[in-house]
């Protein structure tokens, strides 16, 4: 694998702290040197206008690839309620309209579902992770963690629906759950793992990162 000395440089295609803090943790352990859209400066982001997660993963990997020319890592994730039609699904950061905050989307949520019980508070959290590399191939993955719609928010950790997505198992929150403890079950690492199995083949058979090990 390559060394510090030489390293791959990977750019996370996301303005969202929660997703690279997540992210940085996972793949810590790889010989890269992982850097996000804030170290460059203008990097453009995508208006995400698309209805699937393939897309706007797609487009905002694309956009800062052709801004940065390094190997880049998009996400786009979602969640998917039940007793909503699964939505909000592709438009989960824009629930409660443009630039709103977390809780305006929990409050959506849990408004919404006032009248429902049970089985329908069902819901699922996706990622979609894409990695582009600088000539273009991209690799996919996607992750999924199951849970329910509380009937109120709790905890503090995380962002975004954490705090009102209760795990029947663990029997709590997400937003209750540490980095850590998210990282060992949620959507966007199992998308990450994938992921690093190529990042692993790429890192031992690109003659830059290789050789540099020598
Ligand atoms: P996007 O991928 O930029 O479209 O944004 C995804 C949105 O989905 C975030 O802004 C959150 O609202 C929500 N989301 C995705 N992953 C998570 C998660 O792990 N926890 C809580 N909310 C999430």
């Amino acid at each position: 694998m390559g060394n510090t000395a030489n390293p791959m440089t990977l750019v996370l295609a996301t303005h969202n702290r929660g997703k690279c803090r997540e992210i940085s943790q996972v793949l810590k352990d790889l010989p890269i040197r992982l850097l996000s859209t804030a170290d460059f400066k203008n990097c453009p982001k995508s208006e995400e206008p698309f209805e699937t997660y393939l897309e706007n993963a797609r487009d905002k990997a694309r956009l800062v690839s052709k801004h940065t020319g390094h190997w880049v890592l998009a996400d786009d994730s979602g969640l998917e309620v039940k007793a909503l039609g699964g939505a909000p699904g592709v438009k989960s950061a824009r629930y409660a309209g443009e630039e709103v905050s977390y809780l305006d989307n929990n409050e959506k949520i849990l408004t919404n579902l006032k009248s429902i019980q049970g089985k329908d508070r069902a819901a699922t959290f996706i990622s979609l992770m894409l990695l582009l590399s600088p000539q273009g191939e991209e690799w996919l993955s996607v992750g999924k963690l199951e849970g329910e719609i509380a009937l109120e928010a709790k905890g503090d950790h995380g962002f975004g629906y954490d705090p009102i997505f209760y795990l029947p198992n663990q029997k709590k929150h997400l937003a209750e759950l540490s980095l850590e403890e998210k990282n060992l079950i949620s959507h966007r690492r199992q998308a990450l793992e994938g992921i690093k199995k190529h990042l692993v083949k790429i890192l031992e058979t690109t003659p830059l990162f290789f050789s540099a090990n020598k």
